[in-house]
């Protein structure tokens, strides 16, 4: 598998590509990969000529307590899996040479960043932002693709890449599960036994409200108070419907909304979250709907 590891020789191969015709995907990750990031690096291998996918963990996104030393690297595993998906290069770069002595320059995306995940790490979306923007300008890609999982950060990069004309299309694709509703996440490796089960109730509690805003629930305090109900055994960090565009609280459900969940299970920080758009036909495409996805399910998968 070929890797390259300086921004300077990624541009420089993203160019050669592109001069020859081809199209480029970019899959930006952290690495530690699960289903949930090869369902995005096979949409890419499908849909463009060449797939690159990034593993870097990104130390501008996390604050001096979280997890930047302990979050799982695994790069031999993760470019092995690459490989069996069709990826053809790997852009691992260092982190001296993605934030030189003196770096200075940070992406905000206003308003966007402040809620939800950006209350308790309000520090969190800045580097996001940037390091994705640097990810763009290195390897210049025609579409690049991210998991609904993360849904605050898919309207943070759609609204930075409309903002600041990168012309790149965001494609976003569904949340891949385990069999029993546990979104996949490189951070379910922290949890105990015990605590994996407890943090079942999560996906339960998406489920829950899922049922009663397609059984007609529009009053998001009643959504959000019977999403508290199922999850009362874990330290709720927020549990928020929000309009789906703009990030912002909704008190009714209107048009398409975010409802998203952050919790605590143990010392591991969790999050979920489900769209729902009250004006498509529900019941006709329940499928789209199904927050169970699952790897064997629709959404295909290594
Ligand atoms: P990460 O390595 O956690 O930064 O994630 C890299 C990309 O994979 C992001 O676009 C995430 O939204 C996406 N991703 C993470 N977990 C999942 C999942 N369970 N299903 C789909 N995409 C995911």
């Amino acid at each position: 598998m070929n890797i390259i590891h300086h921004p300077d020789e990624m541009r420089q191969w993203a160019f050669d590509r592109r001069a020859e015709g081809k199209t480029i995907g970019l899959v930006p990750t952290m690495g530690a990969l699960h289903e949930g990031h090869l369902s995005l690096m096979q949409a890419s291998v499908e849909e463009n000529d060449l797939t690159v996918a990034s593993i870097f963990v990104n130390p501008a996104q996390f604050a001096p307590h979280e997890d930047y030393d302990q979050y799982p690297r695994t790069l031999k595993d993760d470019c092995a899996k690459s490989e069996a998906m069709g990826v053809d290069l790997i852009y691992a770069p260092n982190a001296s040479a993605m934030y030189p002595r003196n770096y200075a320059s940070y992406v905000e995306v206003e308003r966007l960043q402040d809620g939800l995940c950006g209350v308790t790490r309000p520090h969190f979306f800045r580097g996001v932002a940037t390091v994705v923007a640097k990810l763009f300008n290195t390897t210049v890609p025609h579409k690049a693709y991210f998991g609904l999982k993360d849904g605050q950060q898919v309207g943070i990069i759609k609204r930075m890449v409309r903002d600041l004309d990168f012309g790149i299309e965001i494609v976003a694709l569904p949340t891949i599960r385990e069999s029993d509703g546990l979104a996949m996440s490189s951070r379910n490796k922290y949890l105990s036994d015990s605590d994996r089960k407890r943090a079942l109730c999560i996906s339960r509690s998406l489920n829950t409200a899922q049922e009663l805003m397609a059984a007609g629930e529009v009053d998001a305090a009643r959504v959000i108070a019977k999403v508290r109900e199922v999850m009362h055994s874990l330290e709720i960090d927020y549990i928020e419907l929000v309009d789906a565009e703009e990030l912002t609280p909704v008190d009714s459900i209107k048009g398409p909304v975010m409802l998203a969940v952050a919790a605590k299970v143990g010392d591991t920080r969790l999050i979920d979250n489900m769209r729902f758009d009250p004006t498509d036909d529900f019941h006709a495409a329940p499928k789209q709907y199904d927050i169970n996805t699952s790897i064997d399910s629709e959404a295909g998968g290594a």
